[in-house]
């Protein structure tokens, strides 16, 4: 893809955390490359610790990298901070704001630090899309949580960014909120805005991102369009022994896409969505192969996708 058409583009980003008190040297980030499309909703998937924060706090620069290079709309932010910084919205992990404003207040005191001309704002414009119109001139310090995460979207778009990033924005929200948020990034991403949001639930990338990158230990396993990595998640592989090795493979099992490996065995890679291990078996049971014995595994995607259900259910 040419470099015009990302929104973001990382290379050998690396991230070494300073040794602090007891706490030893960390290499939250060990040479990530990420290519974000312009228009997408792109999802950063991994488990608690992964670095996927780490990540986007280097985007907002709040966080200084170590190694590598990062563009944003083109920017590099080594070289052009400013409009590296124009040109993304971050929504933080945590809820951390000052209470005494009401949310009015607090967007066009935002609007006032990125210089935008009174005439320019887009204060209740941006409240009516957040359903905050009602909050206007409340203080922020009786919101609901629910609200006060709206108001924290609102307050990354008030310099309308054409990238917003959301840092685990559903995490710890109720379901109807949830729905709520997944609305409203599609609405935006409608709107032209590649939305970037990290998440630990896959099947909250899987429902909302058109490509899912996922990082594990600072480095990334994958980046590929949802439908092909979902391919590569259904996937597993089945290996059967023969009683006596087999020098061709019945036609029954060719069509179930077996092959023949160097000692006579049977190999079939297989979409557990579409067929079984009991079915094969039935197919093998039907020719005169017998089965001497029988192991399946599963891809290494696999084992990330069973470690990252883990982390949702703790
Ligand atoms: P994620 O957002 O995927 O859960 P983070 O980017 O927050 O992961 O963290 C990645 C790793 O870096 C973790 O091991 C975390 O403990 C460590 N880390 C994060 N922030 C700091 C920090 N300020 N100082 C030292 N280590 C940190
Ligand atoms: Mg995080």
């Amino acid at each position: 893809m040419a470099d015009q058409e990302l929104a973001i583009k990382i290379r050998g980003l690396r991230k070494t955390y300073a040794a602090e008190g007891s706490s030893k040297e960390k290499e939250a980030l060990k040479g990530v490359d990420l290519s974000i499309p312009r228009g997408s909703i792109f999802g950063l998937l991994g488990p608690n610790g992964a670095g996927k924060s780490t990540t986007i706090n280097i985007l907002a620069g709040i966080v200084d990298k170590t190694e590598g290079t990062v563009e944003v709309w083109g920017f590099d932010i080594d070289e052009d901070i400013r409009n590296a910084k124009a040109n993304i919205g971050i929504v933080p992990q945590e809820i951390n704001f000052d209470v005494y404003f009401t949310p009015f207040e607090m967007l066009e005191l935002y609007a006032g630090f990125y210089g935008i001309p009174k005439a320019e704002r887009r204060s209740d414009e941006i409240l009516k899309a957040m359903r905050l119109e009602e909050q206007r001139d409340a203080y922020t310090r009786f919101l609901s949580g629910g609200m006060k995460r709206r108001l924290l979207v609102g307050k990354a778009m008030v310099h309308s960014p054409p990238i917003l990033v959301l840092d685990e924005p559903t995490a710890g929200v109720d379901v109807e909120l949830r729905q709520h948020i997944w609305q409203y990034v599609r609405e935006l991403n409608k709107s032209g805005v590649t939305i970037v949001l990290t998440t630990h639930y896959l099947e909250e990338a899987e429902e909302l991102c058109d490509e899912i990158a996922i990082i594990n230990h600072g480095e990334l396993v994958i980046s590929e369009k949802t439908p092909d990595l979902l391919k590569q998640l259904d996937e597993k592989m089945v290996v059967i022994e023969p009683v006596t090795p087999i020098t061709e493979i019945p036609d029954a099992i060719k069509t179930i896409g077996g092959k023949l490996n160097d000692e006579g065995a049977i190999v079939i890679h297989f979409s557990p969505s579409s067929i079984s291990v009991g079915e094969i078996l039935n197919k093998i049971s039907a020719t005169n192969v017998e089965i001497a014995d029988l192991r399946t595994e599963e891809s290494d995607l696999e084992d990330i996708f069973l470690q990252l259900t883990k982390s949702k259910e703790a």
